[in-house]
């Protein structure tokens, strides 16, 4: 469901996601939307944060107090830190900022929905280095242990694994794991991830270092025998 009272941004989302196949309900204020999604299911909800009538921070806090699970993905306006944060903490499960890129915000919501349902993430689980992942259940699994994954330990191994001896840089790590163009980001936050990842592989009983640094240009998962 799309929730936006301009029509130009309502209609460009709706055929925009149409033609890539999902099926769309579009609604052009808070007081519709509430009234639709009593009485109708949906698996994402698209909501504009700026809405006449209910807002839709009032109303996604509303929805959550009531125990509405779906998926929320708001829509802010430029500059508007506090509201992304505000945003997070009313129970939206992400955001994007206005102008947002339809593509970034298709892969937020797939990212979204892979997590959300395990039937559209059939063939989740897969090799890295002798360990198993299993990307839905957010385990990885070897030497007869089970660790915890967060999603994006599980995205960053996933990316590592289908891209087996080839530099993965930084930029390319941000864009497909975190979903954000690179600009204002310090490299220094990934480091911090993958220093994280390969601590968790260690204690996971990895034998040897699996996510290789490559000075100057990125990292590498090493899957020769
Ligand atoms: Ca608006």
């Amino acid at each position: 469901m799309v929730v936006e009272d301009e029509p130009k941004i309502r209609e460009g989302l709706r055929d925009f996601l149409e033609f890539h196949e999902f099926s769309v309900t579009d609604v052009q204020d808070g007081l519709q939307a509430e009234r639709i999604v009593s009485e109708h299911r949906f698996d994402l909800i698209l909501l504009d944060l700026m809405l006449p009538g209910i807002s839709g921070e009032q109303l996604c806090r509303k929805w959550r107090q009531q125990g509405l699970r779906t998926p929320v993905v708001m829509l802010t306006a430029k500059g508007m830190e506090a509201e992304k944060i505000a945003g997070l903490n009313m129970g939206a499960d992400d955001y994007v900022t206005k102008p947002f890129s339809l593509e970034e915000l298709l892969a937020r919501i797939r990212a979204i929905l892979r997590r959300l349902d395990p039937q559209r993430s059939v063939g989740q689980q897969f090799t890295f280095g002798p360990f198993t992942v299993d990307a839905e259940g957010l385990k990885l699994l070897g030497n007869g242990k089970e660790s915890p994954l967060s999603p994006r330990q599980a995205e960053m191994l996933q990316l590592f694994a289908a891209n087996p001896n080839r530099v993965v840089s930084r930029q390319e790590l941000y864009e497909k794991v975190w979903h954000e163009s690179m600009d204002g980001i310090e490299t220094r936050t990934i480091d911090m991830h993958i220093a994280r990842l390969r601590d968790l592989l260690k204690e996971a009983g990895a034998k040897k270092e699996l996510i290789q640094t490559i000075r100057g240009a990125g990292y590498k998962y090493e899957n020769r025998v």
